[in-house]
């Protein structure tokens, strides 16, 4: 009886696969640690699909940093200029959002960047800063080699970017150039970090236990403080202190097929209908841009096997991308049997009538996305925790996801408690605008040292 039941189609059969046992958890954290392993080594990092790049980016700060720093941050939903003046623990800061048209996100590396350095001379202008020579700061978040803190070269575009002719070169260069062929801003880029490190950096300026960055936003991505002498491809100086950040890079995990184990049919197709089939397995599991596609195919598949919305259809839910990931926020977010979120959501979907069974399916579905996602963060949290074996470490954490959901937080405390080392203390940190500050910061630290 019990294997029969197993294929009938019934809402819980459905979104089983979602629900990932402790020991495959576990056997995750296995393949994790090895992957981490590959990126450090020497011999294995060119074929590693996790590449751990060293950032150049030694130490949290000391509180002594200072100055008046240009930022860029560009890496997800809103590329942003920012101004901020750093005295000791005070920080001010104006910034700007600026739009970058989808025709720009997939055309050519000149249009790209041509726009940006036009987006800086605006905010120049708009702040009264056109006679300033000021360093600048880049937050540039998408997997980078690289070979200096201001020469970072693009590995690869992820997160819905395409620019040609970017892939394989520095990216300060393009930006300079580009700053050259307008002739009118006088700004030298001196650093560029991920926003991991920023999340880091921002988090270390309050807390000097942070040392680890994580972003849980548009993708996901960790970086952490690693001694120089387990990077086997560090080229840098042997100087204290003896460590250096690494920028993971962890969202392609699993490009090799090891979560296969794991994936759901729902996640092959998130995976088949992006713009990256095939890369950033992980990431496509866990982050904000894919949360709510997930979502999505699996109430189509409920709805088409009239398991919920009694027979009613919606052109809105069978469009991929309509089913936004702030969805699943507001969903989980209703009081128990008070579906006044999740019953609105669904009227703009196009629904008529939305019972409170189908909104008690709908949160569950939610809930076992948003939970597997939470508790995948926290496995590859606690290989990092586990890895660096140091007694007491808060983990700086931003992106929207993680900031807006309501159960985020406390899924991933339980998760990594139940994962980490015994004796290890651990705390998740929410950042504040981390892009911005950790570059002031990290460029700073630069402009003092040269
Ligand atoms: P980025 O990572 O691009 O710098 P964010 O941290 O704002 O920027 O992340 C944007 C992602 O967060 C988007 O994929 C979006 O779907 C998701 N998001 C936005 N609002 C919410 C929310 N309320 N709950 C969950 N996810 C959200």
């Amino acid at each position: 009886g019990k294997i029969r039941d197993k294929s009938k189609c019934n809402v819980e059969n459905v979104v089983r696969p979602f629900i990932v046992k402790d020991e495959d958890y576990k056997k995750l954290m296995g393949v994790m640690l090895e992957q981490f392993e590959n990126g450090l080594g020497k011999d294995t990092n060119s074929t590693a699909k996790v590449k751990m790049f060293p950032t150049y980016v030694r130490d949290v700060p000391d509180g002594s940093e200072e100055g008046d720093i240009l930022a860029l941050d560009l890496g997800g939903t809103n590329f942003r200029v920012l101004l901020i003046s750093l005295n000791g623990q005070e920080v001010k800061m104006e910034s700007k959002i600026y739009v970058i048209p989808q025709q720009i996100m997939l055309g050519s590396g000149t249009q790209l960047f041509d726009h940006i350095a036009e987006c800086i001379y605006k905010f120049m202008k708009d702040h009264k800063l056109m006679d300033k020579k000021l360093p600048l700061g880049f937050t540039f978040s998408f997997p980078c080699k690289q070979i200096g803190l201001d020469k970072a070269i693009l590995a690869q575009w992820t997160k819905g970017f395409k620019c040609e002719g970017v892939e394989g070169e520095d990216v300060v260069r393009l930006l300079h150039e580009a700053i050259q062929r307008r002739g009118d801003i006088d700004v030298e880029c001196l650093a560029v970090i991920n926003d991991t490190v920023g999340a880091l950096m921002s988090c270390a300026h309050e807390d000097r236990n942070c040392a680890i960055g994580l972003i849980l936003g548009t993708g996901t991505n960790a970086c952490y403080i690693e001694k120089t002498e387990n990077v086997g491809l560090w080229d840098g100086d042997n100087d204290e202190p003896h460590q250096v950040m690494i920028n993971t890079e962890w969202g392609a995990l699993g490009d090799d097929g090891c979560l296969d184990f794991i994936k759901t049919e729902y996640d092959r197709q998130v995976d088949k209908h992006s713009i990256n089939p095939g890369r950033q397995v992980y990431e496509k599991m866990i982050s904000g841009m894919y949360m709510g596609e997930i979502v999505r195919l699996v109430l189509e598949k409920l709805r088409k096997n009239n398991l919920i919305f009694q027979g009613q259809e919606s052109e809105e839910l069978k469009s991929r991308g309509r089913f936004y990931t702030k969805y699943v926020s507001e969903i989980e977010s209703d009081e128990e049997d008070n579906f006044t979120n999740t019953k609105q959501i669904f009227k703009e979907l196009g629904f008529e009538k939305v019972s409170d069974e189908d909104c008690r399916i709908a949160q569950h579905v939610c809930s076992l996305v948003s939970t597997r996602a939470a508790y995948l963060a926290s496995a590859g949290i606690a290989v990092l925790l586990n890895k660096m074996g140091r007694p007491e470490v808060t983990v700086g954490v931003d992106g929207s996801l993680y900031r807006f959901h309501p159960h985020f937080h406390d899924l991933m405390v339980e998760k990594i408690t139940h994962l980490v080392n015994p004796g290890i203390k651990f705390k998740l940190m929410l950042s504040n605008d981390g892009s911005g500050k950790g570059a002031a910061i990290v460029t700073a630290v630069a402009n003092r040292m040269r």
